[in-house]
Order: C-alpha cells, then sequence, then structure tokens
C-alpha cells in the first residue's frame, strides 16, 4: 500500500517536472539554425521620422507605420546588433522566420515620438546611432527620451560618433578618439557594452574597419546599398534606404533576402 501510494506520488512529481520543463521550452527563445546558405540580412536605414517634403531621406509617420504594419503582417523579427553579430559569425537564423534589422541614423527626438509608438505597437526593436555631441539639442533626442528607449529595451542605442565628421576625412588618430569616446560615453550612461557604430555619411578610409575593431566595436554600418552579408566584412555591412514616398512593392524588395 505504502508501495503504490510512493509510485503513485512519484508519478505526479516527475509529471509536474515534465510539465515545468515543457513550458520553459515553450517559452524560451526562438531557435537559431545553421543555413545551407551564407546568411544575407537586410538593415534598413532611416533617418528623421517626418513630412519634410523635398528631403528624400525624411519618411513620414503614416509611411513608417504602414510599413512597420507590414513587417509585423509578414512575420518578421527584428535583429538587434547582438543577434545580427550572431547570425553572421554563426551561420545562423531563427528558425522558419524572415528577419530585418531596422536602424535610424542621427538620433533624431522624432525618433521617439514618432517612430518608438509604431514600433511599440508591433513590438518592433530597433537600433539608433546616436551623436553624443547632439544629445540635448534642438530637434534631437534628450537625455530623458534616450533613457526610457534603453529601458524599453526594445531599443539599441549605437554610435553615430561624437562629431558626425565624416571619417575618411580624418586622421587615424581623430578617427579612433571619434569612434573610442562615442563608445565610452555610451557604455557608461547606458551601462552597456555598445556593439555597432554607424559611420557618418557613410564615409570612411581603408583604416577605419580596422580601427573600430580597435575601439571594441564588433560591427560597422556604411550607406552601400543591398543586403548585408559576412563577406562585406563585419566593418562594412551594407543597408537598404527607406526613402520617401515608397510603394508597398518598393519596400517589400528591401526586406526580402530571397530572389
Ligand atoms: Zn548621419
Amino acid at each position: 500500500m505504502l508501495k503504490k501510494y510512493h509510485g503513485v506520488m512519484l508519478g505526479i512529481i516527475l509529471g509536474l517536472l515534465f510539465s515545468v520543463v515543457s513550458v520553459n521550452a515553450a517559452k524560451s527563445k526562438t531557435k537559431w539554425v545553421t543555413q545551407a546558405q551564407p546568411v544575407k540580412i537586410p538593415i534598413l536605414m532611416y533617418h528623421s521620422i517626418e513630412t519634410r517634403p523635398g528631403n528624400s531621406l525624411c519618411v513620414p509617420e503614416n509611411e513608417f507605420a504602414e510599413q512597420m504594419k507590414y513587417l509585423h503582417e509578414q512575420g518578421y523579427v527584428t535583429l538587434t546588433p547582438a543577434e545580427v553579430y550572431h547570425a553572421f559569425s554563426k551561420n545562423k537564423l531563427p528558425q522558419d522566420k524572415k528577419v530585418v534589422m531596422l536602424t535610424f541614423d542621427d538620433g533624431y527626438a522624432n525618433n521617439y515620438t514618432a517612430a518608438y509608438p509604431i514600433l511599440k505597437k508591433y513590438h518592433l526593436k530597433a537600433t539608433i546611432g546616436i551623436i553624443t555631441s547632439k544629445i540635448d539639442t534642438p530637434d534631437m533626442l534628450t537625455s530623458a527620451q534616450l533613457k526610457k528607449l534603453k529601458k524599453s529595451k526594445l531599443i539599441s542605442l549605437v554610435s553615430h560618433t561624437v562629431n558626425h565628421f565624416e571619417l575618411n576625412q580624418l586622421s587615424a588618430k581623430a578617427q579612433l578618439e571619434e569612434l573610442t569616446a562615442s563608445k565610452q560615453w555610451l557604455d557608461e550612461n547606458f551601462h552597456q557594452k555598445t556593439r555597432l557604430v554607424i559611420y557618418p555619411v557613410g564615409r570612411y578610409s581603408e583604416q577605419t574597419p580596422e580601427l573600430a575593431k580597435q575601439a571594441g566595436y564588433d560591427l560597422g554600418l556604411t550607406t552601400h546599398p543591398g543586403l548585408a552579408t559576412k563577406d562585406q566584412g563585419m566593418y562594412q555591412l551594407h543597408r537598404q534606404r527607406v526613402v520617401l514616398g515608397m510603394s508597398e512593392l518598393g519596400f517589400s524588395e528591401l526586406v526580402k533576402t530571397a530572389s
């Protein structure tokens, strides 16, 4: 009788343990699988989210909202800089998912007031390249907004250097200073390891990739058009430019990885 009781108890305990394990497995992150072909990632480049006719780099809020809705409906997974690094270094992608990385250059205040509410609505992750000397200046993100973005865990704050100088116009020493000082500021203020730098105006010299590595970054983004691949070099990744007035078809082409 006692033996039977023990057997039943053991069964219940094992059953409970098993159900706990399966719930945890279901809750755990998406499985990343090794790809047969080299990984390609569409890294979208945005700047200011506002209506400013004549400036093709300014994407109006309603267009941005349509684009985010499209990514949501198509089941896209938005990658962080750490995930992009993981994808390229291991040649892995989340299982059965389409991927995209969203980036914003310069750190406009409208990234918080216009873009962030839309990103939050669809739970999409994005990366903002901050010019550290421009924080709290007119039209740019404030320290308070940056803190909220950091806290949201949806937004990665990365470097777009200190002064937004074109790096190819600077000496190696001055480049390293721009790369290092911006990283240090972000690391200290947001208690993070800043992994990514976006080169101002996409300009860089032959030495820049090595200098970015030396400064402690894992990834560097350019403005060369196209999908990003590891072959380009981890410090020379290409990006897809999102411009004013894109059709849904045009946008869908930018985020497509299969031809
Ligand atoms: Zn810029």
